[in-house]
């Protein structure tokens, strides 16, 4: 059980934003800055309602390892400090700016001075980066963690999930900034081999980076393109490895435990322009698509933009969206409405029509099986989904839950539509939770 195999499954690509090129919201009027853009510790807020701040001003930091500083998005004045509630129900703390309508960057903003690995990841740290594929792993701390035993560099430009084409854009736009991320961190970790991997249905931008491949390969360091089926969940970090170097990472293990480093390719090509410019993370691209709005596009936002004025800014809606997802349908968070921002680790907002959600509309189970067919980690969702429904830890626990990688395949092909990929993360919690009682019971 756990064990990763080559199954997967086909899905509805839908990726009609691919063709347009990320346009850049230039003004936008107020920036919700949230504490907690990552895995993590929150960060505290460093400015008080009233002062003026500008664009890439450090707002938010802490001292623990595992965080990333926040930075301000827009110049302009805090206009206040205030609890928000985040898809995921947790309550964090965020910062409100009002735009002063200058974008006035900050002063100390220059590319970082790198003459040692600790420069390297110190550099990354202040920059901001989380992981930007949706994971939100503060960049420093995988680096960091991956220093010792990394020996090959995977880029993951896969983008399996449907409708999303931000990473797309990414490698297509900004090949030379990937190429000068896959460099300094090659150089920064020692590693002497790259390999993108990309779906066999991004062909321009195959092209494009395989030339750029050729071109920048050195004795150092060789950086090819590896092409990818177009099946989902071949973005999932342990499939990617498998499919690109044959290595197995074993269940419950990293992949460090196989010598691989997996960074998603915008933040790869963050890194590459920050050594260029010291630009701190302050905004992102984010495919916006789904029946409901009026026009779906790529946009370059600031972090932190509300929903409402990002839909604003594509055409406003064709009609009330009967489902919001931040994130791709098969691995997104739900949000009740538009009260929410974009962090550093949305890469789409999903406006579905009432006739779309009801296609997900949630039915009895009818035990035909083909969760786990389609499950790639050969697990079996329907029984996970049964376990944690009824609070049994044995079984979540005997049945492997913890080798889900929350790909979605399960209930994408769930003729019943089970939500079942959300409830054996919430199983995970559950796991994760009675561990730490555990632990604490025994250092008591
Ligand atoms: S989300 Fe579903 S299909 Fe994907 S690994 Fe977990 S149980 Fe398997
Ligand atoms: S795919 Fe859905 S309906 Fe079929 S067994 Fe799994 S949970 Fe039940």
């Amino acid at each position: 059980m756990g064990i990763f195999t080559q199954r997967g499954i086909k899905v509805g690509h839908n990726k009609r934003t691919s063709s347009i090129q990320p346009v850049r919201i230039e003004h936008c009027e107020t920036v919700t800055l949230l504490m907690k853009q990552h895995i993590g510790v929150p960060c505290k807020p460093l400015v008080n309602p009233g002062d003026r701040v500008a664009l890439g001003q450090v707002v938010g930091d802490t001292d623990a390892p595992l965080a990333a500083p926040i930075h301000a998005s827009i110049s302009g004045t805090v206009k206040r400090l205030e609890m928000i509630r985040v898809p995921s129900g947790e309550d964090v703390q965020a910062v409100v700016i009002n735009t002063d309508g200058e974008m006035r960057p900050a002063e100390n903003l220059e590319p970082p001075s790198i003459g040692t690995r600790e420069d390297f990841f110190a550099a990354v740290r202040a920059s901001g980066l989380v992981g930007l594929g949706g994971a939100g792993f503060p960049a420093h701390a995988k680096l960091r963690s991956a220093a010792k035993d990394a020996n090959i560099l995977l880029v993951n430009a896969a983008e399996c999930e449907p409708y999303i084409t931000a990473d797309h854009r990414e490698a297509l736009d900004k090949g030379e900034a990937v190429i000068r991320g896959i460099r300094a961190i090659c150089e920064a970790l020692e590693i002497r081999e790259a390999i993108i991997g990309i779906e066999s249905n991004k062909s321009d931008a195959i092209q494009k980076l395989k030339a750029l491949s050729t071109w920048h390969s050195s004795a150092n360091l060789k950086i090819s393109v590896g092409v990818l089926p177009s099946r989902y969940p071949q973005g999932a970090e342990k499939m990617m490895i498998h499919t690109l170097t044959g290595r197995v990472v074993p269940l419950g293990k990293l992949p460090s435990a196989v010598g691989a480093l997996v960074m998603n390719v915008a933040s790869v090509a963050f890194i590459g322009r920050y050594i260029k410019n010291g630009k701190p993370l302050v905004s992102r691209t984010v495919t916006v698509d789904g029946g409901a709005v009026h026009t779906p596009m790529n946009v370059r936002v600031p972090i932190g933009i509300g929903l409402e004025e990002l839909i604003t800014f594509c055409g406003g809606l064709d009609s009330p969206p009967a489902k919001i997802i931040l994130g791709g349908p098969m691995m997104g968070s739900a949000s009740p409405n538009l009260e929410t921002v974009i962090s550093k680790c949305n890469n789409s907002l999903l406006l579905f029509t009432r006739a779309q959600a009801e296609l997900m509309q949630e039915s009895a189970c009818i035990r035909c099986g083909k969760c786990v067919a389609g499950c790639p980690m050969k697990l079996m969702p329907c029984v996970l989904e049964s376990a944690y429904r009824a609070g049994d830890l044995e079984t979540l626990t005997k049945r492997d839950a913890m080798g889900c990688i929350e790909c979605g395949s399960c209930s994408f092909v769930c003729p019943a539509k089970r939500e079942l990929v959300q409830r054996i993360r919430m199983g995970k919690r559950l796991l994760r939770e009675e561990e730490a009682k555990r632990k604490e019971a025994a250092k008591a």
